[in-house]
């Protein structure tokens, strides 16, 4: 359905359930007058001057019964988030009073706001680009400080201002190329082209760095999903309960105590880390045991990382190597647990079958468990400090960086090898466009619309 951006829109701008406040938003240019059909206070709002706050009630006009004592605050056009007129109501929280002022407004000539209409609208009218209008719902959805950190230095305008300066650069390779250089002629002038391929071999890099931090910003808002295995017995659980400070795993000493998987979340140093215990591996076991063992497989397709422990009080045995065997090596740290008792596991053995990084720790007091966190953290972000992280990049963000790339590499090469001028300069522009799009000022309806539905109603 197409929305009419001259609606003026309404929505509870809070979380449903029982709060001490709950936020109506009214959005568009009949906000005051709508507002002013339902509020009683002691002047009405559409003579009120901007960012002003009223006490007063919501009437329902058409019995005059009294919805709420609200507080209401006036903001005229332009200084608002859309920059249209906005009114916010405050009422009390709870299931039922927003609701019904909602309602009320809905019935006085307000149409409930889409997911994201009000940030839409912002971005509409030119207060935010795209890049900032998502950083809002990625606010909303950060788990860790860092994240949020990230999100309002992406809101600030950080990462536009990077992609417009890239853009800027392409634009005056652009224009370079324009104002004539025909590649194919001999006395191809040195000194140019030199310029050019310095210039060019420049943006790639600085798109290179860009989609290079972009896979550890993603770590920071997705978070990642780290897989505990290991053969019964050897002290996942334990491990697992030192993660997160209390008993959530049940821990015992009869093998296979796990029998199925528990999943945990914590923030590792900013990093959000959802934490799976699982059943242990092993050739056989009881009924409800297999069918743990039948999880932990399809967890372990799903993890971005696996700890996998073993009983440094033992040998290794067969079947810690059977548990190895699921193993992706790039992806596992090794944890040699039981660090409290004498040693009898050889870590040399551990190169004999591949394993690349492992740390011994005792689950029992915690010596060793906070390296596995900084292990974890540097393996998850290459230790780049993610608290100085200005984007947090997306599916689409990733694919325009990486459209822009192949675009500059293919402009790259047909510097090198001589190409026609035209050639060179459609790639260009080419380019051009994809920064156009990423930066959501060259952008279709469908995919504006599809961005913004994402958003949750009220935003
Ligand atoms: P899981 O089957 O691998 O999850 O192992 P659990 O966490 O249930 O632990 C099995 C047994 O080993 C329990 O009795 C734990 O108390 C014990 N255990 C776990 N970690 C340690 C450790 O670091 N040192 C010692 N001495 N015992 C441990």
């Amino acid at each position: 359905m197409i929305m009419n951006n001259q609606d003026t829109i309404a929505a509870i701008a809070t979380a449903p359930g029982e709060a001490g406040l709950c936020i109506i938003r009214i959005s568009g240019r009949a906000a005051l007058d709508v507002a002013d059909r339902v509020f009683l206070g002691s002047l009405p709002l559409s003579k009120s001057r901007s960012h002003t706050v009223h006490y007063g009630k919501i009437v329902d006009p058409s019995d005059h019964e009294t919805i709420d004592e609200v507080l209401v605050t006036v903001m005229r056009a332009p200084r608002t988030f859309t920059c249209e007129d906005v009114v916010e109501i405050s009422g009390h929280g709870g299931h039922r009073p927003g609701n019904r002022i909602l309602g009320t407004l809905l019935k006085n000539g307000a149409r409930l706001a889409e997911p994201g209409e009000f940030t839409k609208r912002a971005f509409l009218n030119g207060r935010l680009d795209l890049l900032q209008a998502e950083a809002v719902a990625e606010l909303i959805r950060s788990r860790t400080d860092s994240g949020i950190r990230a999100g309002l230095r992406q809101l600030s305008g950080e990462f536009s201002q990077r992609v417009k300066r890239l853009r800027a650069d392409i634009l005056s390779l652009a224009s370079l190329i324009e104002v004539g250089l025909d590649f194919t002629e001999e006395d191809i002038d040195e000194i140019s082209y030199q310029h050019f391929g310095v210039l060019t071999i420049e943006i790639v890099s600085a798109l290179d760095l860009l989609i290079d931090k972009a896979g550890h910003w993603r770590s920071l808002r997705d978070g990642v999903r780290i897989v505990i295995v290991g053969r019964p017995n050897v002290g996942k659980s334990s491990l697992l309960n030192r993660f997160v400070g209390d008993d959530r795993a049940i821990v015992d000493p009869m093998p296979g105590t796990t029998r199925d998987t528990i999943e945990v979340s914590f923030d590792c140093r900013g990093v959000p880390v959802s934490m799976v215990d699982t059943a242990g591996i092993r050739p056989a076991g009881g009924g409800v045991e297999s069918k743990g063992i039948d999880r932990t497989l399809l967890e372990l397709e799903s993890a971005d990382l696996y700890i996998w422990v073993v009983d440094g009080s033992e040998q290794l045995q067969v079947s810690d190597t059977a548990v190895w065997r699921f193993l992706d090596p790039t992806r596992t740290i090794c944890v040699i647990n039981k660090s409290d008792m004498p040693v009898q596991f050889e870590s040399a053995i551990l190169s004999d079958i591949g394993v690349e990084v492992f740390t011994r720790i005792s689950a029992l007091n915690g010596n060793g468990c906070e390296a596995i966190l900084d292990l974890l953290y540097e393996r998850l972000t290459g230790n780049t400090d993610l608290s100085l992280s200005e984007a947090l990049v997306n599916v689409r963000h990733m694919d325009c960086l990486r459209r822009a790339r192949v675009g500059m590499c293919g402009v790259r090469d047909g510097l090198r090898d001589g190409l026609s001028q035209d050639i060179v300069a459609h790639e260009v522009k080419g380019v051009l466009g994809v920064l156009d799009e990423l930066l959501g000022t060259n952008i279709g309806d469908d995919l504006l619309d599809q961005i913004f539905s994402s958003f949750c109603i009220g935003k």
